[in-house]
């Protein structure tokens, strides 16, 4: 039977990484909409790994409560500008005040750089892993959660170029290139995206685990 694996997340361009990733075969890979989870997750952790942890526990809580056995999967991302001390970094989404708003959180960015010659950053993103199963005297309990990591390292162009991708794309030009992601392709983006290397690096532990049991 294939096993309810929830990424929380509500959006599908996520969902379509991780599925390609891990593989659909074993896996029913379903969003918080789908399951019908409809609260909104305060995530006021004070990294990415702790607001990964703050999303997959509240989802694994409530998939407990109701009795469901599941993996739960959560991700937090951001871009980290070493000169500015880390910044955007969790704030990413909503550096210039508006949540996703991308045309000001570059302008910022930008502006926040000027005259700076160090431009190098990086890409981060913590994923946490949680199970809910259920306990030979009925109960339903969840694992502690299990954390995976990717960065991508670069540097922050002086002006945005590119029109695919999203968020930052269009400033960051990845170590080893010429050109930045919103200039990529995803087949060129994903092998080099901290996203891939944080599911990828999630793929090789549960495969030596399967192994191992
Ligand atoms: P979240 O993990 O989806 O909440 O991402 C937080 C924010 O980090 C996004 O809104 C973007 O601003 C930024 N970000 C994370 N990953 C990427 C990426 O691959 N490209 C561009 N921006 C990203």
């Amino acid at each position: 039977m294939k096993r309810l694996f929830v990424i929380a997340t509500g959006n599908a361009g996520k969902i379509r990484d991780f599925a390609f990733i891990l593989g659909t075969e074993q896996n029913d890979f379903k969003t918080l909409r789908e399951i019908g989870f409809e609260e909104d997750i305060l995530e006021n952790g004070n990294s990415f790994e702790e607001n990964a942890i703050i999303k997959s526990q509240t989802v694994a809580r409530w998939l407990a409560e109701k009795n469901t056995e599941a993996t739960v999967l959560a991700d937090d991302s951001g871009l980290q500008v070493f000169a500015l001390d880390g910044e955007p970094g969790i704030y990413s989404a909503r550096y210039a005040g508006k949540h996703g708003d991308d045309k000001a959180n570059n302008a910022k960015l930008l502006q926040k750089l000027e005259g700076v010659k160090d431009r190098s950053a990086r890409y981060f993103c913590a994923l946490s892993y949680q199970t809910v199963i259920r306990e030979s005297n009925g109960k339903f309990s969840i694992s502690e959660p299990r954390i995976f990591e990717g960065e991508c390292r670069g540097q922050i162009n002086l002006a945005p170029v590119g029109d695919k991708g999203f968020g930052y794309d269009p400033l960051f030009i990845p170590n080893g290139f010429s050109k930045t992601f919103a200039q990529m392709e995803l087949a060129e983006k994903k092998p080099i995206s901290h996203r891939g290397k944080a599911i990828r690096a999630l793929r090789d532990a549960l495969e030596n685990d399967l192994r191992e049991n």
